[in-house]
């Protein structure tokens, strides 16, 4: 399962709070650029798709 982060929803004006959701440690920040999902740790739980408040981060349509 491939996460996409719309860089277009995401306002990047915070630390994102999927961090700390995320209980693999698949999602990393760069200050508060476009957070990166790695899809090697990535569990596949869905929680970061549920807790984001901007719907900015979902499955990617492969
Ligand atoms: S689906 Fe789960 S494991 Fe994968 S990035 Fe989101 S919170 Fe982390």
């Amino acid at each position: 399962m491939a996460l996409t982060v719309n860089s277009t929803l995401c306002p990047q004006n915070h630390r994102c709070p999927l961090l700390r959701v995320c209980p693999a440690g698949a999602i990393t920040q760069a200050g508060n650029a476009l957070p990166q999902v790695d899809p090697e740790k990535c569990a596949e739980c869905g929680k970061c798709i549920k807790y984001c408040g901007m719907k900015a981060i979902y499955k990617q349509n492969v």
